[in-house]
């Protein structure tokens, strides 16, 4: 080792010295001693390897304490962090899909701060096990005569397989064998639930005679998948509920339907695009339905059956019901959810989800409009920054082809170079709150759909 690095070495002090610096001391206050020590012999480690490699000390060991406490801000930051979604899609899988309601949140508080009755029958009801108060819930909502709840739609898919269709052939639609982001594909659940897909039909057409040609002795189920996110047109063909529930009767066969997102409200009444309700479905006479908490429905993540009763107790009492049941915060969350639907008038406001997904886009260019200005101050140096229509997505495979008209703010680089823009995208992402917005057609667009704190907002766009 030369003098010149031996010289540099000496400078980097003993964790004890370190330690004794009041900067330091207010550290240990607030993270701990243990965590203090770790990050200082990281530091001390990093300031090693610069010597080695440059020669040289790193800049900040001039102040170890503010490194520190850089350090230890950034890997102390939560995983979840809040973010404001204006990606324009507001069912957004990677942003966790639906903001919950008030009554939600609350629910999910107590239930987390207290002992609950998640099977415990206080007044003889029949009420001892966990999905029962939901299951009454469900029913009043859909008219089926039982349910059961599970962690996600997925695992709802997976358990009605296993329980309704085990080493049976399960009949399906070659239009309808939809894999979902994230690696849900119907032939792999299929396959995990120890059943033997049939495909019938082709892609574009399936009829009736399909289906009935497949059927055997060794038939299970006939199931339909709702295409949520994607959407087949020109010359198609498929077979509604109504007539596979009446072949189903004639051949004594279940049939199934996976709804994927399944809305509990006619969405066509806030203006939105229709989708398939769970309770159209038990109607024509589906002997079981499979949909999402988070999706439409506006709950948490959760996975919904609801059926036929001899059909639900063979799903409760299969053994995978118990390695995928919902917990009490779950239960507590999609209860509340769930009860807000007993009084239609007030879900458009009490229920996040619908409130975003109906908001009038006149709201979203009046928002626009206040915040333009000063953006326009602010980054009109490098960028035009301008407020333009857009439209949003619902997302999460809800209404795959359907646009909802909104505002959003656009910002173009002058120097038309998209490195600037990805720049921009980037310090937006790491701010206090991330911003994340949408890269389309060398542009940043800020879609202000589900834009709900404007202040903070521009606050922080303005720091
Ligand atoms: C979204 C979806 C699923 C998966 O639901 P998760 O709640 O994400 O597990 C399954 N089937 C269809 C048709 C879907 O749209």
């Amino acid at each position: 080792m030369n003098n010149q690095a031996q010289s540099l070495y000496s400078q980097i002090p003993s964790v004890d010295r370190l330690l004794n610096e009041p900067a330091m001391s207010a550290l240990v206050v607030e993270y701990g001693q243990h965590l203090v020590v770790e990050s200082l012999r990281y530091l001390q480690q990093q300031a090693r390897q610069q010597i080695t490699h440059s020669a040289s000390l790193p800049e900040w060991c001039h102040d170890w304490a503010s490194e520190v406490s850089r350090y230890l801000m950034i890997k102390q930051r939560a995983g979840l962090q809040p973010v404001f979604n204006l990606s324009g899609t507001v069912l957004h899988t990677n942003l966790g899909r639906a903001l919950l309601a008030e009554e939600a949140i609350d629910a999910v508080a107590s239930a987390m701060r207290n002992a609950v009755t998640l099977e415990y029958d206080l007044d003889g009801a029949g009420r001892g096990h966990r999905d029962n108060v939901i299951s009454e819930l469900l029913c009043e909502l859909t008219g089926a005569q039982a349910a059961c709840i599970v962690n996600n739609n997925a695992a709802a898919v997976l358990l009605m397989l296993a329980a309704v269709a085990p080493d049976k052939e399960v009949v399906v639609s070659r239009g309808e064998l939809v894999e979902i982001g994230g690696a849900f594909r119907v032939p792999d659940v299929m396959r995990q639930a120890g059943c033997k897909l049939v495909e019938v039909g082709t892609t574009n057409r399936t009829h009736l005679r399909d289906y009935r040609d497949a059927a055997n002795d060794n038939t299970g189920l006939l199931m339909k998948v709702h295409t949520s996110n994607y959407s087949i047109e020109g010359f198609t063909a498929a077979v509604d509920e109504k007539e596979l529930v009446a072949l189903g009767r004639e051949l004594n066969l279940p049939v199934a339907t996976d709804l994927g997102s399944g809305s509990l409200i006619d969405l066509q009444q806030y203006g939105l695009p229709a989708e398939p309700m769970p309770q159209n479905l038990i109607a024509a006479g589906v002997d079981l339905v499979t949909f999402s908490g988070d999706k439409l429905l506006g709950g948490p993540q959760a996975g919904i059956i609801v059926g036929a009763k001899h059909w639900i107790e063979k799903i409760q009492r299969h053994p995978l019901k118990r390695a995928l049941r919902a917990g009490k915060i779950t239960l507590a969350a999609l209860e509340a959810t769930l009860r807000l639907y007993q009084q239609p008038e007030r879900l458009q406001s009490a229920l996040p989800t619908l409130r975003l997904l109906s908001r009038d886009t006149s709201e979203m260019k009046r928002m626009a409009a206040d915040m333009l200005s000063p953006l326009q101050q602010r980054y009109g140096e490098e960028f035009n920054v301008s407020a333009e229509p857009c439209l949003s997505q619902i997302g999460s495979g809800s209404l795959p082809v359907d646009r909802l008209p909104s505002y959003a703010l656009t910002f173009s680089p002058k120097d038309g170079r998209g490195r600037t823009l990805e720049a921009l995208a980037e310090r937006w992402r790491g701010l206090p709150v991330p911003v994340i917005g949408r890269l389309q057609e060398g542009k940043l667009w800020l879609d202000l759909r589900c834009l709900q704190d404007e202040r903070s907002l521009l606050e922080m766009l303005l720091a």
